[in-house]
């Protein structure tokens, strides 16, 4: 089965991103666990949660990925933001719990001129306050472009934070593909995915692999800009992403577009897909 969606709003709540989501050809999406620049926004009332089942139940629409907010900054140098990025997470994934088969997907972090090394350390403190070992939603760490200070711009990095978390939480933990990121953090996907997808395993573990985010890249291989593009009209081309969707280790794990589209591209976007699968 092919899992392919979007990143849907949330303003209207779960059940209306699962009509919308049905109504675009998707079968998952993605959306934001509260206003992406801060703030919290009020989609999780019972009543809706529960049409929003019934109604995945009967239309095929599964695994909603909760992205966090871009303010969750884990690695930030102020207490007082990381305390944010802390209570946020907690929160999110108690709220995230009751969807059925949704994951959590966050930027690891900035680690804004403190160190890699402080900035994983940080990351990790994050993770261990915020992640109940009882829980059930999957934990995902994105892979990034490596823009400015960030973490999770080479696989290495997100070992590091997978290793150094409480051993009783760590069966949480996983990772998000995006390939825009990690083609302008400087994996050659185009090129070279097996290869890539070899260094991932051998790295991280394709196990830890959960998701995947699929997005073409406005800027050249290894730039570090982090602009997203429609399918093919980007560095990657139509032929990558065919050959992302369809690789063996990929296929069988849920893709999600964050391309710059509305409904109307995204719906003909997913078309593509379904025609290149
Ligand atoms: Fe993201
Ligand atoms: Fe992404
Ligand atoms: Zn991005």
């Amino acid at each position: 089965m092919f899992l392919i969606g979007c990143h849907l709003s949330s303003s209207g709540g779960f059940l209306a991103m699962g009509k919308t989501a049905a109504s675009l050809g998707a079968n998952v999406f993605q959306f934001f666990t509260r206003n992406p620049r801060g703030g919290s926004a009020k989609i999780w009332p019972d009543a809706d949660i529960a049409a929003y089942a019934a109604f995945a139940a009967e239309n095929g629409i599964t695994a909603p990925l909760g992205h966090a907010p871009y303010t969750l900054n884990a690695a930030a140098e102020k207490p007082n933001i990381r305390q944010f990025a802390r209570e946020t997470m907690a929160e999110d994934l108690a709220k995230l719990e009751r969807i059925p088969n949704a994951l959590f997907n966050f930027h690891p972090g900035s680690h804004v001129g403190q160190g890699v090394e402080r900035g994983i350390e940080l990351i990790v403190e994050c993770l261990n306050a915020a992640v109940d070992p009882d829980g059930a939603v999957p934990v995902l760490l994105e892979t990034m472009a490596a823009k400015g200070s960030e973490i999770g711009g080479n696989f290495a990095e997100l070992r590091a934070i997978i290793d150094g978390v409480d051993e009783k939480i760590r069966h949480r933990l996983g990772v998000t593909l995006d390939t825009c990121h990690v083609y302008d953090a400087g994996y050659n996907i185009v090129g070279d995915l097996d290869g890539v997808l070899a260094e991932f395993d051998r790295t991280i573990g394709l196990s830890r692999l959960k998701a995947v985010h699929l997005n073409d890249s406005k800027y050249p291989f290894a730039s570090h800009h982090d602009r997203h593009e429609v399918i093919g009209g980007g560095s990657l081309g139509t032929d990558a992403i065919a050959a992302v969707i369809n690789h063996k280790s990929l296929r069988d794990l849920p893709f999600y577009l964050e391309t710059p589209n509305e409904p109307e591209g995204y719906a003909k976007e997913i078309e593509i897909l379904r025609n290149l699968r």
